[in-house]
């Protein structure tokens, strides 16, 4: 396995895979199962996979957790050798944006996409996502990106931006990997210390689980049922730390909200235990597995 921090580098190996087949998995560091299940998908598809590892300051507001965001080189690197991976990319800031980033040009979303669930709570947020994810297509010229449903907004951001700049990479969703009670894997999992923490992280997969009964049971209100599925499974008295953001539903082609829910509904949520933050989402007709862990990490020493 490469790991280049250079555009230079990583320029000078991708001219000699001319003739092979790219998949990327773009990636924050702090890699998990998650990401793993990502980069087996990558390694299915073409002949050569190239992960890059970067926390990327212009997708963070100024209260967020940039500085805070767990970085974990040696262990990612490893982590990325042990599953096959060609190429890590691993650029800093300095390299990416030499000038800062006051002058630079972004890539703006449109705002059907992005005035609503996290770009309500965090504005400027997938500016600063499709301008890196853009910029690391043009570094790597993937033939595919492999990209994570749990992130299902940010998902249908990159897929319109491909379609709108005619960019040649063919966008592969893969699915959330989940631990065994639910909970979706997730690099800030592990700011959630405490037993009572790990709890009330539950309440995010307890809750779309509840709407997808409720919609089985023949619900079909979007209100009223996202409604009696937070009366069901929130009760502050015992998760006192948990902070609901939304409880939403969307078609899942246009990601456009829906007052009646249907098979092709998505439903997603955001939630703040203390001061994480969680994201979780699927799709109404498709079953959360409980109990059917993602492989789990294995380190040889
Ligand atoms: P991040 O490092 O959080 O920026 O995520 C990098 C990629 O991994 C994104 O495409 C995420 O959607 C994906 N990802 C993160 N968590 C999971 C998960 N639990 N299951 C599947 N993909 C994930």
């Amino acid at each position: 396995m490469k790991v280049v921090e250079t555009i230079s580098d990583l320029r000078s190996i991708r001219k000699f895979w001319q003739t092979e087949s790219v998949a990327f998995v773009p990636t924050m560091g702090a890699l998990h199962s998650g990401h793993l299940s990502l980069i087996n998908r990558a390694k299915s598809i073409a002949t050569k996979v190239v992960v890059s590892i970067y926390v990327n300051p212009l997708q963070f507001g100024p209260h967020e957790d940039f500085t805070a965001y767990p970085r974990t080189k040696e262990q990612d690197l490893q982590l990325c050798e042990e599953n096959g991976v060609d190429l890590v990319f691993y650029p800093d800031t300095q390299e990416l944006h030499p000038e800062g980033f006051g002058a630079i040009t972004h890539v703006i979303p449109p705002p059907h996409l992005t005035n609503q669930l996290c770009g309500l709570s965090r504005p400027g947020h997938f500016t600063g996502v499709a301008t890196i994810v853009l910029k690391l297509f043009n570094l790597v010229t993937p033939d595919y990106a492999v990209f994570g449903e749990k992130d299902a907004q940010q998902l249908a951001i990159i897929q319109h931006m491909v379609q709108d700049l005619d960019i040649p990479v063919i966008i592969v969703p893969a699915p959330t990997a989940r631990e065994f009670d639910g909970l979706a894997m997730s690099s800030r999992n592990r700011y959630l210390p405490s037993d009572c923490d790990r709890q009330q992280a539950r309440l995010l997969s307890r809750l779309l689980m509840a709407v997808q009964e409720l919609y089985r049971q023949g619900m079909e209100t979007t209100d009223e049922t996202l409604t009696l599925a937070k009366e069901r499974v929130l009760d502050e008295s015992l998760y006192p730390d948990f902070q609901l953001e939304y409880l939403a539903a969307v078609n899942d082609k246009t990601f456009q909200p829906v007052a009646i829910l249907e098979d092709d509904s998505r439903i997603l949520v955001a939630a703040r235990i203390g001061n994480v933050r969680l994201i979780d989402n699927t799709l109404i007709s498709e079953p959360i597995r409980l109990g059917a862990p993602a492989p789990q990490l294995t380190l040889a020493n």
